[in-house]
C-alpha cells in the first residue's frame, strides 16, 4: 500500500520528517497523516476559492474545506475582511464581545429548536457539554449513540466512533476507562428495533440518545425516513433527549442545516444541538443550544458547569458570522448541484472501469463506498472494498485533486467550486477510476 509518493513533494516529505521528531505521528490529527491511503502527508502553504497550495508550489482541487468550514472557499473575501477588521481590535479580552452575540442570534435565527446557545471553541466541546447537560437536566446517566457516529474525541463517545477510529483499526481509544464507556449504549445506526429494545431494556435510566442528523463520519451514511423522528419520539416518551450532531451538517446541508431537511418538514424536534467546522468559517468555535428550559441548568445560571477562556472569541466569531452570512439561497443551491455534478462524474468514471460502488448522499455531503450494496450502518460500512480507495486517491492527488485521504470519510463541495475546478476533476477521473479497478486488496 505505501508506495514512494513523496518524489515530486520534497518540501512536504522535508517537513514531515521535522513533524516526526516532534509530534505524535508527525500531524495533530490523526486522519492528516495519510496512513490509511500510505505517502507523504502534503503540507498546505494557502488556498484561494477551490484551490489549496502546497509547499511544493502545486496547486489541487480541494475537496476537503477543512473538513467542513471553507464552505465559501478559501480565502473568501467577506470572511478574510471580517477577520482582519476583528483583529484590528484586539485578539481576546476574556470577557462578554458584540461579536459573540452577533452570532448566537445569527444561529438562534436560523434553526427553530435553539432558543439559546453557548459558544464553545470545538465540536468535541460541544458534545461533551451537551452530554453533560442532559444528564444533568435528567438527572439520569447513560447516553445511547450509534456505532460509526462520531462525536469529537469526549472519552464517553469514543466507543465505536467511525472514520478516524476507523481508518486507525482501532476498535476503541486506550486511555478510556471502561467505567466512562460502561454507561454508553452503542447501537447500530438506522436500527428503531434496536433503539426500543434499549430503552425497554434501561429506559428510565437513560440520559440521552446523540446522533449525527446525517451521518458522515462513516462515509456518509444518511437517515433513513423517519429515523430521527422516530429518536424524537422514544426519548420523549422516556424522559430522555434528543441531541441532534450537526457539527458536521450544520449550516452546510441548508440554512437550518440536516434540521432544515428533516425535523423542520416532518415537525419534530430535537431537545439540544450540536455545531462546529462552518460556523468558524475556518477558526476554532463549537456551540451547543437549543431549548431554553434545559440550557437554563448552565453555569452561571443553573449547576451544570461549563466554561472556556477562549469561548466566544472576537475572532473566531467575526470569522462564524461572516460565513454565515455568505451562505445564501444561492450558495445552497450551487452546492447542492456542485455535488449532483462531481457525484454523478465519479460514479461513472468508476461505472466505465466495472468498479462495485455506491455513491451515498446527505444533501451536499457525499461519499463513495466500494460496495454493491446500499450502506446503511457501520458493519456495513466496514465490509466495504476499501483497498481500492488509495489507489484511487494518490491518482486523484497526483493529477491535482485533494479528497480526503480515507475511504471513510464525507467529500465536501464549496462555493468556489466553478466549471474550470470541476472540469479539473472529470479530466483526473478516468486513471483514478482505473487505478481503483486494479486496486488489490491487502
Ligand atoms: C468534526 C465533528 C465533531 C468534532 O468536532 P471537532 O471540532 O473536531 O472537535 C463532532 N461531531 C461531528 C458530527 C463531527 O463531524
Amino acid at each position: 500500500m505505501t508506495t514512494n509518493h513523496t518524489a515530486g513533494s520534497p518540501v512536504s516529505a522535508a517537513l514531515f520528517e521535522r513533524a516526526l521528531a516532534v509530534t505524535p505521528g508527525g500531524v495533530n490529527s490523526p486522519v492528516r497523516a495519510f496512513r490509511s491511503v500510505g505517502g507523504t502527508p502534503r503540507f498546505m502553504a494557502s488556498g484561494k476559492g477551490a484551490y489549496i497550495t502546497d509547499v511544493d508550489g502545486k496547486e489541487y482541487v480541494d475537496l476537503v474545506g477543512s473538513w467542513g468550514p471553507m464552505i465559501l472557499g478559501h480565502s473568501n473575501p467577506g470572511v478574510i475582511a471580517a477577520v482582519t477588521d476583528a483583529v484590528g481590535r484586539g485578539l481576546s479580552f476574556g470577557t462578554p464581545g458584540a461579536g459573540e452575540v452577533a452570532l448566537a442570534e445569527e444561529i438562534v435565527s436560523r434553526i427553530a429548536p435553539v432558543d439559546q446557545v453557548r459558544l464553545v471553541s470545538s465540536g468535541t466541546e460541544a458534545t461533551m457539554s451537551a452530554v453533560r447537560l442532559a444528564r444533568g437536566f435528567t438527572g439520569r446517566v447513560k447516553v445511547v449513540k450509534f456505532a460509526g457516529c462520531y462525536h469529537g474525541h469526549v472519552d464517553a463517545l469514543l466507543a465505536s466512533a467511525g472514520s478516524g477510529v476507523a481508518t486507525l483499526a482501532l476498535p476503541d481509544s486506550a486511555g478510556v476507562p471502561a467505567t466512562t464507556t460502561a454507561d454508553v449504549i452503542v447501537l447500530p445506526y438506522n436500527d428503531i428495533a434496536a433503539v426500543r429494545t434499549a430503552f425497554e431494556l434501561h429506559g428510565s435510566e437513560i440520559a440521552c440518545i446523540i446522533t449525527e442528523a446525517a451521518a458522515a463520519n462513516m462515509g456518509v451514511v444518511p437517515p433513513a425516513p423517519g429515523f430521527n423522528a422516530a429518536l424524537a419520539e422514544i426519548a420523549h416518551v422516556n424522559g430522555a433527549l434528543l441531541i441532534s450532531d450537526e457539527v458536521m451538517t450544520g449550516f452546510r446541508l441548508s440554512r437550518s442545516g440536516m434540521f432544515g431537511l428533516d425535523g423542520e418538514i416532518e415537525g419534530w424536534r430535537p431537545d439540544l444541538m450540536t455545531f462546529g467546522k462552518v460556523i468558524g468559517g475556518g477558526l476554532p468555535v463549537g456551540a451547543f443550544g437549543g431549548r431554553a428550559d434545559v440550557m437554563a441548568l448552565l453555569a452561571p445560571n443553573g449547576p451544570v458547569y461549563q466554561a472556556g477562556t477562549l469561548s466566544g472569541n472576537p475572532i473566531a466569531t467575526a470569522a462564524g458570522l461572516a460565513n454565515l452570512q455568505g451562505l445564501t439561497a444561492e450558495v445552497y443551491q450551487h452546492l447542492n448541484s456542485t455535488a449532483d455534478v462531481v457525484g454523478d462524474l465519479v460514479s461513472a468514471a468508476l461505472s466505465a472501469e466495472g468498479v462495485e460502488h455506491r455513491l451515498q448522499r446527505a444533501g451536499n455531503l457525499f461519499s463513495i463506498f466500494f460496495s454493491a450494496d446500499q450502506v446503511s450502518d457501520y458493519d456495513q460500512a466496514r465490509q466495504q472494498e476499501s483497498f481500492r480507495y488509495a489507489p484511487f486517491f494518490h491518482s486523484m492527488l497526483d493529477a491535482g485533486v485533494y479528497l480526503p485521504p480515507s475511504a471513510f470519510e464525507a467529500w465536501f463541495v464549496s462555493a468556489a467550486h466553478d466549471e474550470a475546478a470541476i472540469d479539473r476533476i472529470a479530466d483526473a477521473l478516468p486513471a483514478a477510476a482505473k487505478a481503483a479497478a486494479q486496486g488489490i486488496a491487502v
